[in-house]
């Protein structure tokens, strides 16, 4: 078996790892760059021209696999560093694109919005198993930070590859059981190709129990305010939505989500039945006008739930801040920001501007009532000593990060460069 790493194995994005076996492929996630669109002109991935993404480094680079029958696509979970070149690049493979429903249904929503055809088959997988070639593929549910998140089991030939995708081990989020270790314990994986995000920092990351504690804590302290309420997350992160949505019902607020992003992924899961409180849902703009126009003659009856968590100028509290719509902040509005700063330049910068603009608006700003969706150093040494893999590939991190990866694989025991292969992207190697 030959393993490709094409993309996520010298950078945070663009995730893509491909297996062979007797010229037949299998691609494990497919995902975009996200900084590097934001640095073009464009920010609509969907609308650009692919050779523009390639151009730009926001795509993987497939040219290892040309002339290769690719017999599936099979995806982690529904964040665009995973799935967001789906819809743009396997088109020309014409293969099935398998994974759970979630993540099935966004990739069929950037579809749409392409208008161009797609003939590929979406194969939804639940607690069976799919087999395509010589692979056959079984998901297990993992907790993250978007509903739906698997490790993906790939049984081949040459033995049991297992991907983590990105991962906690969280035991208390609401939508997402824990990860079944009596089920990981009866596997026998041969390859392990595991997320290195986080692996730097020293302990374990804290529990979206602790994001929830922190924002109900805030929403008692204000509770008897009449002033505005404006939060902001990751519009993927549905478990924190569904969590500040029962926050402002428990203070006597009405929440109302506005804008396009945090709709799209709310109303998905609603229509997945991963969620079931049905909330008031402003997409449009010119609808949100309104909205904010009535919210904003009554800022004590409601909680706005908003884009633009990392300050992107077009979003709509950027839009809001600019005084572009008919909601104004004033003395003593609360802004809570549920949400990380991604630590590129371009978002440090848009937060600073953000927040400078409201502070001088008078507006209180809460930040950092949040918490990663990705494992820290112990979480991964857990699932290596469970699991007790024979090959270890550490994936999705800048050089830094696998390394320190190869590192903790070497604390437990590893051989790094025999056992432990950490790649850059567009190579390969044998098994
Ligand atoms: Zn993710």
């Amino acid at each position: 078996m030959k393993v490709y790493t094409l993309g996520g194995y010298e950078e945070v994005g663009r995730n893509m790892t491909a297996l062979e076996f007797k010229g037949k492929v299998l691609i494990l996630d497919m995902g975009v760059r996200i900084d590097r669109v934001m640095i073009g002109e464009d920010t609509n991935i969907q609308a650009m021209p692919i050779k523009e993404l390639d151009r730009l480094g926001a795509i993987p680079d497939v040219t290892p696999l040309k002339g290769k029958k690719i017999v599936g696509v099979v995806v982690s979970h529904g964040h665009l560093d995973h799935i967001g070149a789906v819809s743009r690049m396997a088109r020309k493979y014409k293969c099935p694109v398998v994974g759970r429903p979630y993540p099935l249904k966004l990739i069929a929503s950037m579809m749409k919005e392409e208008r161009k055809k797609f003939e590929n088959p979406l194969f939804e997988l639940h607690d069976s198993s799919i087999t395509l070639g010589p692979f056959e593929i079984e998901m297990m549910p993992v907790t993250h930070s978007i509903p739906q998140s698997s490790f993906i089991i790939v049984h081949t030939p040459e033995g049991d590859v297992l991907f983590t995708g990105d991962y906690k081990l969280d035991e208390h989020q609401i939508l997402q059981k824990p990860l079944s270790f009596p089920k990981l314990k009866k596997l026998d994986i041969r390859l392990l190709i595991i997320d290195s995000t986080n692996v730097m920092n020293e302990g374990i990351t804290p529990s979206e129990r602790v994001a929830r504690t922190m924002i109900s804590d805030y929403m008692h302290m204000i509770e008897d305010s009449n002033a505005g309420i404006v939060t902001t997350t990751f519009s993927s992160q549905v478990e924190r939505i569904s969590a500040i949505i029962r926050e402002a019902e428990n203070i006597g607020r009405k929440p109302v989500l506005i804008g396009n992003s945090l709709c799209k992924y709310y109303g998905l899961a609603l229509e997945a039945g991963i969620v079931d409180t049905k909330v008031q849902m402003v997409r449009r703009r010119d609808a949100a006008m309104a909205t904010l126009k009535e919210i904003n003659a009554n800022k004590e009856k409601y909680m706005i739930l908003t884009t633009g968590s990392q300050g992107e100028p077009e979003a709509m509290l950027a839009r809001m801040t600019d005084r572009k719509t008919p909601f104004f902040f004033e003395k003593d509005d609360n802004v809570v920001f549920s949400a990380s700063i991604i630590p590129n330049p371009l978002n440090k910068a848009s937060r600073y501007k953000l927040e400078t603009k409201l502070k001088m608006q008078g507006a209180n700003l809460v930040k950092n009532l949040h918490v990663s969706g990705h494992a820290s150093r112990e979480e991964h040494r857990k699932i290596i000593k469970t699991l007790s893999p024979e090959y270890v590939l550490p994936c999705h991190g800048f050089p830094d990060m696998l390394i320190s990866m190869a590192e903790l694989c070497n604390e437990e025991g590893y051989d790094v460069g025999k056992h432990v292969i950490v790649k850059r992207n567009g190579q390969s190697f044998d098994i």
